[in-house]
């Protein structure tokens, strides 16, 4: 609907191997047609659901077909100016690099030409603010993570502030964050943002309670926070205490099952709550959605009024990482568009 696609958008939370289209995921597979890419391979489609293990099985198909420096540099060009038609101001697109042996791509090439492409669409006036979250993969334990933080420590001194974070994902059910905490909390004195993925399935209690007193500066997911679903107020307290945003991605987490349909999503609880949360994708190739989308789920599933919408996406402004000169940018877009519509 065209009130959603023209609402300014902020989007916080997307994985850049999981937000690519299905036009781009073709582009790919005509390189490399020994790899017989069907389109279940690299999307879960309307209806359809999996479960969090086989969404991590489609990563690592999507990951055989973007494995060089020209492919990056594709995929993020597309996946930028794909947020920006759907209506996306500002994007922090997260990505963990990799180390390709065979298409000699290290992981300072894969996070140059993430930039590059940042820096492109910059310069063809692209109408979208892009940073960057470099990304650990939980997978590949601690010495990896450390390695990532100095990576990422360097970018941002280096990247004229569009590196502006570390983000913590990779499936859940690997490895336990206390072996992470030192790569962490490094990250955090050296004045990177940390967005961390947070307590996306049950039973990691104990680790949400030690990331959280970090504290992070956002939260991903946070499906399993509160008490209703087997979380603990002590946890929500300190969520609340610290002000830490949430970022909730509903079709995501239908389609992955770790909600069981959307009317239940936690989005409900902390908005009832009033703690800030931002709308985001996730993943929009792989979960088949888009910003606008997400933002019409919500409002349907939770009966938001236009003007709750508004104040939504407005509000997602205060959880950005760039700096606060960049957050009056955006307010006045937001300001701009508003006296235009009424
Ligand atoms: P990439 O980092 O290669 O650009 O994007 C894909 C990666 O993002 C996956 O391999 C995984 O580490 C991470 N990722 C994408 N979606 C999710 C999700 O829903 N949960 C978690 N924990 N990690 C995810």
């Amino acid at each position: 609907e065209d009130f959603y696609r023209q609402l300014p958008k902020v989007e916080l939370h997307a994985h850049l191997n999981g937000s690519v289209s299905f036009q781009t995921i073709e582009k790919l597979s005509r390189r490399k047609p020994h790899l017989n890419i069907e389109r279940s391979m690299t999307a879960i489609g309307k209806g359809q659901r999996r479960s969090l293990d086989e969404c991590f099985e489609v990563f690592k198909v999507i990951h055989q077909l973007v494995d060089a420096e020209e492919e990056i540099l594709m995929v993020a060009t597309d996946v930028i100016k794909e947020f920006a038609a759907d209506g996306v101001k500002y994007l922090e697109l997260r990505s963990t690099p990799r180390e390709e042996k065979n298409t000699g791509l290290t992981k300072r090439l894969y996070v140059e030409t993430i930039l590059k492409a940042i820096q492109q669409c910059k310069k063809e006036e692209v109408d979208i603010d892009v940073r960057f979250l470099v990304a650990i993969d939980r997978r590949n334990g601690a010495e990896v993570a450390m390695e990532t933080v100095k990576l990422a420590e360097e970018y941002m001194l280096s990247s004229d502030g569009l590196v502006v974070g570390l983000d913590l994902s990779g499936d859940p059910t690997v490895g336990h964050g206390k072996d992470l905490l030192p790569a962490l909390q490094k990250a955090k004195n050296c004045g990177l943002k940390l967005s961390l993925h947070l307590s996306e399935v049950p039973s990691q209690l104990e680790e949400t309670d030690l990331l959280l007193s970090l504290p992070p500066d956002r939260i991903g997911h946070g499906t399993f926070l509160h008490p209703e679903v087997g979380g603990s107020q002590n946890l929500v307290d300190k969520v609340v205490q610290n002000n830490i945003p949430l970022e909730l991605c509903l079709t995501s987490n239908v389609k992955g099952q770790t909600v069981p349909c959307y009317s239940n999503h936690h989005f409900k609880y902390w908005y009832q709550l009033g703690h800030p949360c931002v709308i985001c994708t996730d993943d929009k190739g792989v979960f088949s959605t888009d910003l606008s989308q997400e933002y019409q789920l919500a409002a349907s599933t939770f009966s938001l009024s236009r003007e709750a919408v508004w104040t939504l996406s407005q509000q997602a402004i205060d959880c950005i990482f760039a700096p606060d000169a960049v957050k009056q940018q955006l307010r006045q877009k937001w300001a701009d568009v508003q006296s235009q519509v009424s």
